[in-house]
């Protein structure tokens, strides 16, 4: 890979926007990946396995916690740092990717909501990479519905008891602890007037608490998605995250800004296409090129606007005053980019587009993920119209 410095060459115009800080990060990131070979990366893939390994190495760089302040173990970084790492792992593909990008998603609402006691018992140990934690909000019959969360929490003396299923958890059977948002019901078990969605800190270990089935998926694979299931499982009363019916405001908090990530590692996605195809049309005659360059000029066009609203969403969120809008639009923008870049690179790769070194038929694989996690893009859209019209 060519590079400027350490830094990836593609971004060179972008980097004397980009702080000292921001590049030593992004620089960090591209080691990290160099050290993956292909045949690792395409493993993970194929046997559809996680790398907990990596996740740990990813964490001793401080990537674990890298938007952070250090006074629970982060790096301290800003959240434009943490996009450019997301960028580059998923350009590369690196298997530790999506994992690292729940992690971070998972400390904010314990960092926000948390009490002393919660922030010390997690955030140190989720930065040094001893937990890994995945966030639970998806159910079989709530997923763009949010409202309709089935299970239920009910406090009975020091504990509150769960029952319900999650699922498509993101490092389900690897995770450590989990952001659970359950429905808190009245303590005779009664919904009439009760508090409603609140969000918990769930331990793996905790009675009751079991891993589901496991996902055999098209793309995002070897992250350990899987259901997460909640039989009578004994929450200590501690773990109760935020007020009692604040589930929503945890939740949709923390995805504002996971929103951004998402659109990070898409951009990325879109940039590993890309290069693909400017690989594979490097190599071709130059007849054959000339009549390539209106649509590849269409690509990198597709790539750039995806990277600039990706850029100013982190920004915002840099800012202090996240704009939830802006993370819908990077996150469409840019899952809608990778998603087309990877289409037509296939296309115009022919045959070498469905062979897995270049790696364009697994980002087209994970792109359409990314059109669906962490909010569809057709909801997204609706948000946007209705942050106009209210
Ligand atoms: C790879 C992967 C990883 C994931 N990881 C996690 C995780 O870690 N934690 C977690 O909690 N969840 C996770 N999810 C779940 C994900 O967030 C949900 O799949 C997503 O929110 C959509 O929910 P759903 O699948 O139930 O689809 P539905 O909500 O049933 O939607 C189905 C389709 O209908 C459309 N639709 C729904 N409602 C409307 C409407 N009112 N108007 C117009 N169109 C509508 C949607 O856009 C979509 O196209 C993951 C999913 C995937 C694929």
């Amino acid at each position: 890979m060519s590079k400027t410095d350490g830094l990836p060459a593609h971004l060179a115009k972008h980097l004397s926007l980009f702080s000292n800080d921001q590049k030593k990060w992004l620089a960090k990131a591209a080691a990290f990946a160099d050290a993956i070979s292909l045949e690792e990366t395409k493993r993970s893939d194929t046997e559809n396995t996680f790398r907990r390994d990596l996740f740990e190495a990813a964490c001793k760089d401080g990537l674990g916690a890298l938007p952070f302040p250090s006074t629970y173990g982060g790096s301290g970084g800003d959240y434009l740092s943490f996009v450019l790492v997301n960028e580059e792992f998923a350009r590369r593909c690196v298997p530790v990717m999506s994992s690292l990008g729940v992690h971070v998603l998972c400390q904010e609402p314990v960092y926000k909501h948390g009490n002393e006691e919660q922030k010390q018992r997690y955030l140190p140990n989720s930065a040094n990479g001893k937990y890994l934690a995945a966030f639970g909000l998806t159910e079989p019959n709530a997923g763009s519905d949010t409202a309709a969360i089935a299970t239920t929490a009910k406090l009975s003396g020091d504990e509150y008891i769960l029952n319900g299923t999650k699922t498509f958890i993101t490092s389900g059977a690897s995770a450590d602890y989990f952001i659970v948002m359950s429905r808190l019901l009245n303590e005779d078990g009664s919904k009439e007037g009760s508090p409603g969605i609140t969000a918990f800190i769930v331990e793996k270990d905790f009675k009751g608490f079991e891993i589901g089935q496991k996902f055999d998926m098209l793309g995002m694979r070897g992250y350990s998605t899987c259901e997460i299931v909640f039989s009578d499982c004994r929450v200590p009363k501690a773990n109760i995250l935020g007020a009692p019916g604040d589930g929503r405001k945890v939740a949709l908090g923390s995805l504002a800004k996971g929103r951004v990530t998402i659109a990070a590692q898409a951009t990325g996605w879109a940039q590993g296409a890309l290069d693909a195809a400017l690989k594979v049309v490097s190599a071709s005659g130059a007849a054959e090129r000339g009549q390539l360059d209106y649509l590849i000029g269409g690509l990198v066009l597709l790539v750039e606007s995806a990277r600039a609203l990706t850029y100013q969403a982190a920004r915002s969120v840099d800012s202090g005053e996240s704009d939830v809008t802006l993370a819908a639009m990077a996150k469409i923008q840019a899952t809608d980019a990778a998603m087309k870049v990877a289409t037509e690179a296939i296309s115009l790769a022919q045959e070498r587009g469905l062979e897995s070194d270049l790696l364009l038929e697994r980002i087209f694989r994970d792109a359409k993920a990314g059109q669906i996690y962490e909010g569809t893009n057709q909801i997204q859209r609706m948000l946007i119209a209705r942050s106009l019209l209210k």
